[in-house]
């Protein structure tokens, strides 16, 4: 083996899983076919729930958080006049630090999440493309211009086009609406203020009838979605003519990205070939609208990450099965959502589905490792809220190690994990009654809750190590 994991794909999802097995102690690989990492903003809003779950990996939330914005407010151009609507978002609670999107552009995400890996040891290979692969029993090979290279398990977190999934066959099923494009783009434009998200029209016929501006925390530029296309190829002398119709002082100065975005709803029937894994646009892709698609791609590597570094410790190879599971339910449900809002007002969106789009109610309830019991408090599957612990917090405690145990009784212990003794607040939040004990999972949802001999008993073969292992 030339290392544990492959990871291919050096987009946020193959960070994601390169940095949770890299902070493990798990050799890593991490291959991206691109000689240099994207300079794009794409997927510029990131859900609460994706926040909580970069920030178990130690810090990461509270740097995307210093150089992105939240509640942005949004100015509307229509016939009837100029509407201006208040940012969007809730207040910080006590179990959640995070409730609103943060508006930051992927390429910064994508940023922080190298620099984080960097100090767990890992670079990402650029411009080395996994163009084949040979699994086996014992392993995975990829061929590489570099040469081969061989590891137990292999990541394809490559992105819609997938090398990875088209190697192992994998259909990637859905639809292509060739009809539903829009030019999206990085400019620097001069004669808009930058403390409003513009918006001109909506999604409706009629060549740039719908145009959006929005100004790029920590960057000079300007996200600009507009359309529907005409038959111009939307070079800079096409987006000078949106911009610059946008008022008699709105002046384009430059294109930093450009690109043409074609409605794609795709996802793949399973997410693994034997020692195969897929993972983010490689597994599913859909409509922007909602903000979903990097997000759901954090969501798939947190879940996968954990689970392949407890296998490679000695955990039993079943643990994986899991992964599909409980993140294929999750991507149907996110084409649902995006398809239903890309069908609309793009921005246009009711209380109920920005609490979607948070993912914050995301559950793994019905998968193999939740419980339908209908007790009160978070049950199995359910995502773990935070609460006060002590000077402390469930959050701040659980980035001790993979496993947290949550109980009222201080001389409860739980080998393999951290166990925090819940005051008022925190027993109050999962509803924990007098000596009931409670196991967060490492990737931030409840585990199981029971006396402490079942916890034990349910935690035991889900820790079993072999080797050292470090949560950094
Ligand atoms: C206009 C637009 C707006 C969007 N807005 C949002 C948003 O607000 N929120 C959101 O969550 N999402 C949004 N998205 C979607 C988001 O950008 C994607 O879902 C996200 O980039 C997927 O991440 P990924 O890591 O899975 O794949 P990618 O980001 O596509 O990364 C794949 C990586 O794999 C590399 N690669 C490709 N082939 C190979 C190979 N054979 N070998 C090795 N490496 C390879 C590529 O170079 C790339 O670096 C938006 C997308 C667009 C286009």
């Amino acid at each position: 083996m030339d290392t544990e994991v492959i990871v291919a794909g050096a987009g946020p999802t193959g960070l994601t899983a390169a940095l949770e097995l890299a902070r493990r102690g798990i050799g890593v690989r991490l291959l991206d076919a691109a000689p240099a990492p994207f300079t794009g903003s794409r997927g510029k809003g990131l859900q609460p729930r994706s926040m909580e779950l970069l920030d178990a990996v130690g810090g990461v939330t509270d740097r995307l958080v210093a150089l992105g914005r939240t509640h942005l407010p949004v100015r509307r151009y229509g016939p009837d006049g100029v509407h201006d609507e208040p940012g969007r978002g809730r207040e910080p609670t006590p179990d959640t630090p995070w409730p609103t999107s943060l508006l930051l552009p992927q390429w910064r995400t994508e940023q922080v999440l190298r620099e984080r890996l960097a100090e767990c040891g890992v670079v990402p290979e650029q411009g080395v493309r996994v163009d084949d692969l040979t699994a086996d029993d014992h392993g995975v090979t990829v061929t590489t211009a570099v040469g081969p290279i061989r590891a137990r398990y292999l990541v394809g977190a490559d992105g819609g086009g997938s090398t990875v999934r088209r190697r192992l066959g994998i259909p990637f099923l859905g639809e292509t609406r060739e009809e539903m494009r829009m030019v999206v783009a990085d400019v620097e434009l001069e004669g808009l203020d930058r403390e409003h998200w513009h918006q001109w029209g909506s999604p409706a016929p009629g060549a740039y009838s719908w145009v959006a501006l929005c100004p790029l925390p920590a960057s000079p530029t300007w996200q600009l979605q507009a359309g529907p296309l005409d038959d111009r190829e939307p070079d800079e002398a096409v987006l000078a003519e949106i911009v610059g119709a946008r008022g008699p002082r709105v002046r384009l100065r430059s294109v930093a990205w450009r690109s043409v975005w074609r409605l794609n709803v795709r996802m793949v029937a399973d997410y693994r070939v034997g020692p195969v894994f897929l993972a983010g646009d490689a597994a599913h892709v859909h409509s922007p609208a909602g903000a979903q698609g990097m997000n759901t791609g954090i969501g798939d590597a947190v879940n996968l990450g954990w689970k392949l570094a407890a296998v490679l410790r000695g955990v039993d190879e079943a643990l994986l099965d899991t992964y599909t599971a409980e993140r294929l339910p999750i991507a149907a449900g996110v084409l649902g959502i995006s398809t239903e809002l890309s069908g609309g007002a793009m921005w246009a969106r009711t209380a109920e589905q920005v609490r979607t789009t948070s993912q914050l109610d995301l559950s793994y309830r019905d998968g193999p490792l939740g419980s339908s019991d209908d007790g009160p408090g978070p049950r199995p599957g359910d995502r773990a809220p935070d609460a006060p612990v002590g000077d402390s917090t469930v959050f701040l405690r659980r980035r001790e190690a993979d496993w947290t145990v949550l109980t009222t009784d201080a001389g409860v212990e739980v080998p393999g994990a951290t166990v925090v003794v819940a005051g008022e607040a925190a027993a109050t939040t999962y509803a924990l009654a007098p000596g009931e004990v409670l196991a967060i999972r490492p990737d931030g949802y409840v585990g199981t809750r029971g006396d402490a001999d079942a916890v034990r008993a349910w935690l035991a073969p889900l820790t079993a190590r072999r080797g050292t292992a470090r949560v950094a």
